[in-house]
């Protein structure tokens, strides 16, 4: 049997008259950019994400850099990131002038500790990004405390993360503002680059609205250097129509998630969910010291898996300057982390099939 990691034609299979129609809308629209597609889109995901309300957005990573922006974050100031993530989480730090500082993660979840959060906080510390790692929201209500007490602003890298839930509240409004993903192959995948920001705080919105199109406001005047950061409309319609299948498929997962739990916890440190979280698993992601002979195992009987991340953010050629103390715990993960196929488009037979062969590991 193969088990591919992802297939992303299959999931447009069903969808295909739908999405055609769509991508027709706009070839005929006259307006390739933002437009009533990418208004069209926000509108559906900001009532996912109330109080918040959206823009769309070039990539995630751009998301990242316009809420940074939006804050007015830049050179001399700190914003804390875990060292376990994506590198777009630090780098949209740099790229707005400031400075990341590293801290470590929470053994069990993979996610910013939030202990290490306020050990990292100096008079330059601005704000803190957590990131939703797999698809499970930050410990938020920790992590909220120790911002709101040192007057820091909270930047929710929810890229891995729409449709989760934090104790019955969305993932993108639990904090200040929040960046989202849409690189193709996240739960819910353009097909192209396109992302969201989102926030509740009406001036915040207004500022990020303009940073998106070159700070402009109305067309030549230029109130901020902003860049082009909006979104295409292909992606809007595009994404408009697979939003609809995003629950239903994260239940998928979930389903997925249950069989690897029973089958798995007893030969390797299967996902744990923090209570009060909904996790969409973006990744199924597993631990055990023996990771790259498993990996290969697994690889040898045709099943596919994935690595994220190998290298810990302050292990990076180009971010040791930002390097403080080691993270012990980002340094294991990151030697032992080992992400299983879970796309919703994977048949109960394939998912057991990779719970037998691990097993059999
Ligand atoms: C995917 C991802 C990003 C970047 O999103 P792009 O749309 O690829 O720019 C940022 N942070 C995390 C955690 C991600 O997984």
């Amino acid at each position: 049997m193969k088990v591919p990691f992802l297939d992303i034609t299959a999931q447009h299979q069903p969808l295909m008259a739908d999405i055609r129609a769509a991508i027709e809308r706009v070839l005929t629209s006259n307006t390739y950019i933002l437009g009533p597609e990418v208004a069209a889109f926000e509108q559906a995901v900001d009532q996912m994400v109330a109080p918040a309300r959206t823009l769309g957005m070039s990539n995630g990573t751009d998301a990242l850099l316009v809420a940074l922006l939006g804050l007015g974050i830049g050179p001399g100031d700190q914003v804390i990131v875990p060292g376990f993530t994506f590198f777009a989480t630090a780098s949209a730090v740099i790229r707005a002038g400031a400075e990341p500082v590293f801290a470590d993660v929470d053994e069990r979840t993979f996610n910013l500790d939030p202990a290490a959060f306020e050990a990292a906080i100096t008079a330059r510390t601005r704000a803190v990004i957590p990131v939703h790692l797999y698809g499970q929201c930050a410990d938020m209500d920790a992590i909220t405390a120790v911002a709101r007490k040192h007057g820091l602003k909270i930047i929710e890298d929810a890229a891995q993360a729409l449709g989760a839930t934090y104790h019955g509240r969305p993932a993108a409004a639990l904090g200040d503002v929040a960046a989202v993903s849409f690189y193709p192959t996240k739960n819910l995948g353009a097909i192209g680059e396109a992302g969201l920001l989102a926030t509740a705080d009406p001036a915040l919105f207004e500022r990020c609205r303009i940073l998106r199109n070159q700070g402009m406001e109305p067309r030549y005047q230029h109130h901020y250097v902003g860049g082009n950061f909006r979104m295409d409309g292909i992606q809007g319609a595009v994404l408009r129509v697979k939003l609809g299948m995003l629950a239903s498929w994260n239940q998928r997962r979930n389903e997925y998630a249950r069989i690897y739990d029973q089958r798995l916890s007893r030969v390797v440190t299967t996902p744990w969910v923090q209570p009060g979280n909904t996790h969409i698993y973006h990744q199924y992601t597993i631990r055990t010291p023996r990771r790259d002979a498993l990996k290969d195992y697994l690889a040898e009987r045709g099943i596919a898996s994935e690595i994220y991340y190998p290298i810990p953010l302050h292990c990076q050629p180009c971010l040791r300057e930002y390097a403080g103390a080691p993270l012990p715990v980002c340094e294991r993960v990151a030697a032992e982390a080992l992400s299983l196929p879970i796309a919703a488009q994977l048949s109960p037979a394939q998912i057991e099939y990779v719970a037998d062969q691990i097993e059999r590991f």
